[in-house]
């Protein structure tokens, strides 16, 4: 008899915390259990479809699977398949993983409008998440709004830019791809509500977006006359300089030397939103498309004994996926301890059926074999019934 952990979400902070678990104790059984028949939760939902290099860290995931005692159990959602109360009861501890995924509104006039798209929705639909397969309508989207100063706004905007040459090795979901390809855009606006000095892009993100074939980043100089603010820690500092260099450059762009324009425009805060158009507290902007970028609530958690939160689900929306290792560990460790005096349960095994590793990998070859046709790295299903059917092996 050893211990049963139930990890709820195949996401990074559940990965890393079936790491940290399996390196002091191999012995125990792990269920890594998410409503989607697929794994990896915002590293193939979230992450940006041309950067397949940050996606690579499936990888490492991937060799955890494949250890004999940890089970994968997809298409499973708790609280609808099976209850928390259930599943707390039956394993020894549960660690809750299930990320942090609601987009936050603006809470401006105009914030409901369907031309307003939340950022989760909108990257969730150019990942191919199975619920998320209408986009917005782009054929007369001629100017974007983009609010918000962090990565996942650069992502959006660069996404936006790019020619569907510079998507050709990404894994961008056919019908989002060509939407975007044959959307008439001209301008892309990245708006922050502060100046540049606090913007949290980093350096290699921003600065890719001084290299796109068919966009210039531009943006006013008189908003750079700024340093990086004085208290904040040393390596933040650093990235601020950084990002304010970079944004130097893109002043020194003459504006209209390529088809698209990406503006950086700071201490812009929206104020009302109206069909084809946003209000900024320094003037109106014609968006005939408004991406929130502004972060992310979550449902409440499960408590109880034996129950550990870890990632977003923990900590909130913030922080890379590297971010989520050493908190993943960190709270294995008090798994760990938790169960060292504790006898193991003895129930019979609780999870109704589901999609296992091997329905995965059936997943996982379909698309990556349907990618390998076209030069894509894989080509993904977002229809519910095909992942399953193709899971089951039809
Ligand atoms: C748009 C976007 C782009 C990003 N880009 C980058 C990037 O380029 N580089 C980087 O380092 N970081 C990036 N991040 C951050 C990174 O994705 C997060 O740090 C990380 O994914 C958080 O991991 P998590 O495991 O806590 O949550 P998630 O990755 O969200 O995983 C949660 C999992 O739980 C599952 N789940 C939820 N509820 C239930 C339930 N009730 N039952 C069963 N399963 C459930 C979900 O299906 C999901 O698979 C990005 C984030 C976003 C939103």
């Amino acid at each position: 008899m050893t211990h049963r952990v139930a990890i709820v979400g195949a996401g990074p902070s559940g990965f890393y915390a079936v790491d940290g678990l399996l390196r002091a104790r191999p012995d125990l059984h792990i269920d890594i259990i998410d409503r989607l028949p697929t794994p990896y939760g915002l590293v193939r939902a979230g992450v940006a479809p041309d950067h397949q290099g940050t996606k690579a860290i499936v990888r490492q995931f991937e060799k955890l699977l494949q250890q004999p005692d940890v089970r994968f159990a997809g298409n499973l959602e708790v609280g609808r398949d099976l209850s928390w109360d259930e599943l707390t009861a039956a394993y020894d501890a549960t660690v809750v993983a299930t990320g942090r995924v609601l987009d936050r509104r603006l809470g401006i006039p105009g914030d409901d409008l369907p031309h307003v798209w939340g950022s989760w929705r909108f990257v969730a639909w150019l990942n191919g998440h199975p619920d998320f397969r209408a986009g917005p309508d782009l054929s007369a989207v001629r100017s974007v709004a983009v609010v918000g100063n962090g990565n996942v706004a650069l992502d959006v905007a660069r996404v936006l830019a790019k020619t569907p040459d510079e998507m050709a090795k990404s894994d961008i979901v056919a019908e989002a791809g060509a939407a975007i390809a044959a959307a008439p855009l001209a301008d892309i606006h990245v708006l922050g509500r502060r100046g540049p000095e606090h913007a949290s892009f980093t350096g290699n993100e921003l600065a890719e977006m001084g290299r796109l074939a068919r966009a210039a980043a531009v943006t006013d100089a008189a908003a750079l006359q700024v340093e990086a603010p004085a208290g904040d820690p040393t390596p933040e500092r650093l990235r601020k300089a950084k990002n304010l260099d970079i944004l130097k450059g893109f002043a020194a762009v003459p504006p209209g030397g390529k088809p698209v324009t990406v503006h950086f425009r700071f201490h812009a805060v929206p104020v009302a939103i109206r069909p084809g158009e946003i209000e900024l507290s320094t003037g109106v902007l014609p968006a005939d498309l408004v991406v929130t970028c502004i972060g992310y609530d979550g449902a409440p958690l499960p408590a109880g004994d034996g129950v550990f939160a870890v990632g977003w689900a923990r900590r909130g929306p913030s922080g890379t996926i590297p971010t989520n290792r050493a908190d993943s560990h960190a709270v294995a460790q008090q798994v760990l301890a938790y169960l060292k005096d504790r006898d193991p349960k003895s129930g019979p095994d609780i999870l109704p059926p589901a999609v296992d590793a091997a329905g995965w990998h059936r997943i996982d070859r379909h698309e990556v074999a349907a990618g390998a046709a076209q030069g894509r790295p894989r080509v993904k299903l977002t229809d519910w019934q095909a992942l399953l059917d193709i899971a089951q092996g039809d």
